[in-house]
């Protein structure tokens, strides 16, 4: 099961597709996880990735699909992947593409998540995640039962540094430019799947399921 995941900041992408991997077995791949990981190891790509990503811009393309390549060749992805926040542009894309049918596999479903952005201004100021177990929370939508501890290994919660304000409005934008376009990519492609994410995590959940199920 080869999918990716296209939405805004927010729209809950990094939710549903640790819902998804719990139900299919297959790696979640989320190239923002990956340098987030890289800025914590202090790694030579984290500390270059880390000026675009505190501005709140994508990280050049070279070097996202340099990491992803890697992370394809891992045994784990042998039966597929869910990608999240990956392709964000036409060039990674067309990386993505070649670096598919390199390995003979091809793209089963590209799910496509929508919502206002005053939803997801909304979502995005209280997002709270668990640096740790990599769970993600909301103080509005799906608070942690204990306060600001991670319901499953009671680690502190924080506080993305690109969840301020003036970030989430340029992140904004730079979707609307830069990764939009993929739809109309896919649409032509005649793999695109539209769902309302403005609905309930485990509705948007069973719907996506229904979508997935149909994939031999
Ligand atoms: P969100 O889940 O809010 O959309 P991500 O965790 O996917 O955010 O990404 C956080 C940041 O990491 C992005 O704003 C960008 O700077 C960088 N990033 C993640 N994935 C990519 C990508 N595929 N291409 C370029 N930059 C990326
Ligand atoms: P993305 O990966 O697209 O940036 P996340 O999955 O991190 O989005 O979700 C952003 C925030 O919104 C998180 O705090 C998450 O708990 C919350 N959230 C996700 N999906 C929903 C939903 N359907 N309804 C309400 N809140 C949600
Ligand atoms: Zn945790």
């Amino acid at each position: 099961m080869n999918i990716i995941l296209i939405g805004p900041p927010g729209v809950g992408k990094g939710t549903q597709a640790k819902n998804i991997i719990k139900r299919y077995q297959v790696p979640h791949i989320s190239t923002g996880e990956i340098l987030r990981e890289n800025i914590k190891k202090q790694t030579k790509l984290g500390i270059h990735a880390k000026t675009f990503m505190d501005m709140g811009k994508l990280v050049p393309d070279y070097d996202v699909l340099g990491m992803v390549s890697r992370r394809l060749a891992d045994d784990d992805c042998f039966h597929g992947f869910v990608f999240d926040g990956f392709p964000r542009t036409i060039p990674q894309a067309d990386g993505l593409s070649k670096l598919l049918s390199n390995t003979d596999k091809r793209l089963d479903r590209v799910i496509v998540l929508k919502a206002s952005d005053e939803i997801i201004i909304k979502r995005l100021s209280s997002r709270r995640s668990c640096n740790n177990c990599g769970r993600i929370y909301n103080l509005l939508f799906n608070s942690p039962k204990n306060d600001n501890k991670c319901d499953v290994c009671g680690e502190e919660l924080t506080q993305r540094e690109d969840d301020k304000p003036e970030t989430i409005k340029k992140r904004l934008d730079i979707y609307r430019l830069q990764t939009e376009p993929l739809i109309n990519y896919y649409e032509k492609l005649d793999l695109t799947v539209f769902i309302n994410g403005e609905s309930d995590i485990n509705n948007i959940s069973e719907e996506i399921f229904q979508i997935l199920d149909e994939i031999d």
